[in-house]
């Protein structure tokens, strides 16, 4: 009874065991496994960034002036001068009034949903988003309604009949920009056009844009110019900015409220002070000229792959978990680090290839990835399905 390995055995047997394997190298787009060198299509560093020298200089500053840790709660020990600033500049980059960093965008996700919903209210959800999304909204003891993945009809119909019941309830959609196991968007204008017809509010994850779409990289919300409509948005330094930590960017009021509330906010450590530096530097590389040239090469090198894909994620869906598993060691043996993704992270019988493109491969790096996906009997591309 209390012995894990019949656990582990019934994971291994389903063909759902994972483990840790160790690389030997700094993650780059070119990382080193048993003694081999690897192409890196496995990272979420989009824009190669977890590397760039501005951003480690910036975070060495940081923590010649700040130190290493930030000692406690930002409500126990205080508000420092590089929390404040980054929380100025995201706030004013994302165009909302206010903004809170959290350590993780994990802790954003399970601290401001039951912050933001309780007992009465209600949160749709859509049926694919991340997992800190989805244990955000257990936590809250909301009462949860799942959607089909960016099905906007059935949103429509099925905040018109929450709503008809409950006229006076918080309602809050909850959705990503970029999903992380499929790279597609959701129709972000007519979600919005359609929890405004219902009076619902929006939460709008972009862990997966922020650095990558639109203006400055400022996200899909900023693409569209959708900013000041959606209520809440959360993003993740952890991803295309190439460091750690996460955000929400919302009203001044609705800060305040999670600064009372949101426990992952209130009762963990604030984020050292020197990443907050480097959180900041990499907002502004990010929205300057240079992000805008990371993200062309990275768009050149999503072309290389998949022309015209929306996003640098590129699922290539295989189904049964052994085959994503052997389709992942052929590509290792050919050169490629690429995961394979399994239940819960993707839907049962949908395991699959998660491909990560990012601006730091050089086109070598692409074409010769074509070519082994080609070799790859069990991998299909979105474009080739
Ligand atoms: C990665 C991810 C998170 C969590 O962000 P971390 O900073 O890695 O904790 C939240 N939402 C989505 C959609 C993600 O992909």
């Amino acid at each position: 009874m209390d012995d894990p390995r019949q656990e582990l055995a019934d994971l291994a047997a389903a063909g759902l065991l994972r483990g840790l394997r160790p690389i030997d190298s700094p993650a780059g787009p070119r990382v080193v496994r048993d003694g081999r060198e690897l192409w890196n299509f496995a990272s979420n560093d989009y824009l190669g960034l977890a590397n760039d020298p501005r951003l480690a200089e910036a975070f060495i500053e940081g923590i010649r002036n700040f130190g290493t840790g930030s000692t406690a709660s930002r409500l126990v020990s205080g508000s420092l001068p590089p929390h404040r600033e980054l929380e100025s500049a995201l706030a004013a980059a994302k165009g909302a009034e206010a903004a809170l960093v959290f350590s993780s965008g994990f802790a954003v996700a399970a601290g401001s949903l039951p912050a933001l919903a309780g007992k009465g209210d209600i949160l749709i959800v859509d049926k694919l988003c991340h997992a800190s999304l989805i244990d955000g909204a257990r936590l809250s003891g909301a009462t949860i309604r799942v959607f089909p993945h960016n099905d906007a009809a059935k949103l429509d119909r099925l905040l018109a009949k929450v709503r008809a019941r409950q006229a006076s309830a918080r309602i809050i959609v909850v959705t990503e920009s970029v999903f992380s196991m499929d790279g597609d968007l959701c129709p972000l204008r007519e979600i919005v056009e359609i929890k405004e017809r219902h009076g619902a509010l929006l939460y709008l994850d972009e862990a997966h844009a922020f650095g990558v779409l639109g203006p400055g990289g400022m996200g899909l919300a900023a693409a569209l110019g959708l900013q000041e409509r959606v209520e809440f948005q959360m993003g993740t330094f952890s991803k295309a900015a190439g460091l750690a930590g996460g955000y929400l960017a919302t009203s001044s009021a609705w800060r305040d409220l999670l600064v009372n509330r949101a426990r992952t906010f209130i009762y963990s450590t604030a984020p050292p002070p020197a990443l907050a530096k480097a959180s900041l530097a990499a907002l502004e590389l990010i929205r300057s000229a240079d992000g805008d040239r990371l993200r062309s090469a990275l768009r050149a090198n999503i072309d290389g792959v998949t022309p015209g894909h929306p996003s640098a994620i590129v699922p290539a869906i295989i189904g049964s978990n052994d085959a994503a598993i052997a389709a992942s060691r052929e590509l290792e043996e050919r050169g490629f680090m690429i995961p394979a993704i399994r239940y819960p992270t993707v839907p049962r019988g949908s395991a699959r290839l998660r491909l990560s493109l990012s601006a730091a491969h050089p086109p070598e790096a692409v074409v010769a990835l074509r070519e082994a996906l080609t070799a790859t009997s069990a991998a299909g591309l979105p474009a080739d399905r």
